[in-house]
């Protein structure tokens, strides 16, 4: 089913509802863990999930086969990433085939972070240069097979800062036949709020889904805010940085403060939220307990479906 039928039906139950990214892990442990908990975290409900895709093509093998997995066998609704950085057409063409073989009909069409190494990001030659690219090509190549969303930066992105250049950027990635954004992370409620009404006066209708990253740890939570260069509120550091040793507390705190800004924007009207669980199930489910959003005790739980992954990495 398409991510945009699915938030549709969300949209009219007036009911919450959320999704769980995950990364493809670098071991066959890995793997077989993150398919464990994937299918136990399949229990809390999520409308979709969907699977990074590590740029330039690295470990595609594993994410086109999480995707049919996470599909087929477990029965999740879901969303292959793909990023065009560094990429011929011809393995773009091979991930899309995977994914439609696979029963996947969603895609989050992405450019991909730059290489590390470089200081810039360049395109290969006869490949792709912006995620709008991507996006018209399965348009061209699959009509409405696949739903395609792409991604939204309430605070600016890697190589632009500027918003209103940004804006236009979306508003184009829209245009070429994307149905839905996923946001960056953001711990300031106000910034995102405020870049909701800025995305809706430039005319771009699609729903937005804002991307939640729930507190796991204190080091982790600097060193990915400080990675994707968003403001942590003054409030956040006050309430974190004196317990910074104690994991539980940060937790326990960490959990306090992101139920309050999901909450903030439930209130706003928007009534999905898309948590970057890192493949960890604790902290998503403490969130979605502060929010009274998991299903009841009583709920009957999915037989487990034990699967080996055939790629063996390690
Ligand atoms: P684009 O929208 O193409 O934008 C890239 C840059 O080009 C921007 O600076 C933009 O302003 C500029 N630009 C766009 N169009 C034009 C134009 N017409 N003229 C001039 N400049 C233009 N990365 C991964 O490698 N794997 C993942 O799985 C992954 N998942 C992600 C999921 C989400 C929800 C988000 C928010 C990001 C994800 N990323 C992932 C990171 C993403 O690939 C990087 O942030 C990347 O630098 C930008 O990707 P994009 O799709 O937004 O690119």
């Amino acid at each position: 089913m398409h991510i945009k039928d699915k938030l549709a039906a969300c949209e009219k139950s007036g009911k919450p509802c959320f999704s769980f990214e995950y990364y493809v892990p670098k071991t066959a442990q890995g793997v077989q863990n993150l398919y464990d908990r994937m299918e136990r975290m399949g229990s809390f409900g999520p409308q979709f999930i969907d699977i990074t895709w590590n740029a330039g093509g690295r470990l595609s093998n594993l994410t086109t086969e999480m995707v049919n997995v996470a599909q087929t066998v477990y029965g999740l609704e879901t969303c292959m990433h793909l990023t065009c950085t560094g990429m011929e057409k011809e393995k773009v063409d091979h991930a899309l085939k995977e994914a439609y073989n696979g029963g996947c009909t969603n895609i989050l069409a992405l450019r991909g972070d730059p290489p590390r190494e470089n200081e810039k990001w360049s395109a290969v030659p006869g490949g792709f240069r912006y995620a709008k690219d991507l996006v018209k090509h399965i348009r061209d190549k699959y009509g409405d097979y696949f739903d395609i969303g792409v991604a939204g930066y309430p605070e600016g992105c890697d190589d632009e800062v500027d918003p209103d250049v940004l804006l236009d950027h979306l508003k184009e990635k829209v245009d070429a036949g994307g149905t839905f954004i996923i946001t960056q992370m953001f711990y300031d409620v106000d910034i995102f709020l405020d870049w909701v009404k800025k995305v809706r006066a430039k005319g771009i209708t699609v729903p937005i889904i804002p991307g939640i990253m729930p507190i796991h740890t204190y080091a982790a939570f600097i060193r990915r805010a400080t990675w994707t260069k968003i403001k942590i509120p003054e409030k956040w550091m006050e309430a974190l940085e004196p317990v910074k040793n104690d994991d539980v507390a940060v937790r326990d705190i960490g959990r306090d403060l992101v139920v309050e800004l999901c909450q903030k924007i439930l209130d706003s009207g928007i009534n999905q939220l898309h948590f970057y669980t890192m493949n960890l199930a604790t902290a998503t489910r403490m969130v979605l307990e502060g929010l009274d959003m998991m299903p009841s005790l009583d709920s009957p739980e999915p037989p487990a479906l034990p699967f080996k992954s055939s790629l063996g990495l390690g």
